[in-house]
């Protein structure tokens, strides 16, 4: 499951729970591993310590940025950033890319576009499922002159196409999880008569 000390803090800080029976937002599928992201701002100090894991793997790779898409990529960005900062005294900036409007693109406002410009960059995320979405982002820098560094995630949930990422130098998950997930009639759990577990 990757870094023993970043899984038991995601357990800790109830983001990752796992031998359960959960019904999973947005799909309804029931599963046995649920992650909850509400928590994130209720646990500044364990999110902090786990940028500072992300931080320490891509600091020799001496990013100039980290950027998050919206909005949770980008709380993590600004921990990546800070704990850059501290760990190295140089400026680092902490951007953002947001979604295009109607679509699930992502894109840089103007401002970013030009922060982005020869700039050396790492992408941060919360979770990576396909990839998909880290492409998109990847490739809305890559159009305004970013090099990407590399790409940190808390997450990854193991149903990734590496092609989507072939040429992200390193990538790094701070916690590998399976994500097995069945429709509700399905389901073994409710074909053994257990509960649904409430987070
Ligand atoms: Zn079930």
């Amino acid at each position: 499951m990757g870094d023993g000390t970043a899984v038991d803090m995601l357990r800790d800080m109830g983001m990752l729970h796992t031998g359960g029976h959960f019904s999973l937002p947005v799909s309804g599928r029931h599963g046995t591993t649920r992650i909850n992201k509400e928590v994130i701002h209720r646990n500044r100090i364990a999110m902090f310590s786990l940028a500072r894991m992300i931080a320490k793997e891509f600091i020799a790779a001496e990013p100039e940025g980290v950027i998050g898409p919206m909005n949770i990529g980008k709380l993590i960005a600004d921990w990546v950033t800070d704990n850059l900062i501290l760990m190295t005294g140089k400026s680092v900036e902490s951007l953002a890319a947001i979604k295009k409007s109607g679509g699930r693109a992502f894109s840089l406002d103007e401002p970013t576009r030009k922060l982005v410009h020869k700039r050396r960059l790492l992408l941060v995320d919360d979770i990576v499922n396909t990839g998909e979405s880290a492409r998109r982002t990847i490739d809305a820098i890559l159009e305004y002159g970013g090099n990407i560094v590399g790409f940190g995630v808390l997450f990854n949930h193991c149903v990734w196409n590496s092609a989507h990422l072939a040429d992200v130098p390193k990538f790094v998950a701070l916690a590998h999880v399976e994500l097995d997930s069945w429709a509700p009639p399905a389901c073994p759990s409710c074909a053994d008569g257990v509960p649904l577990k409430e987070l």
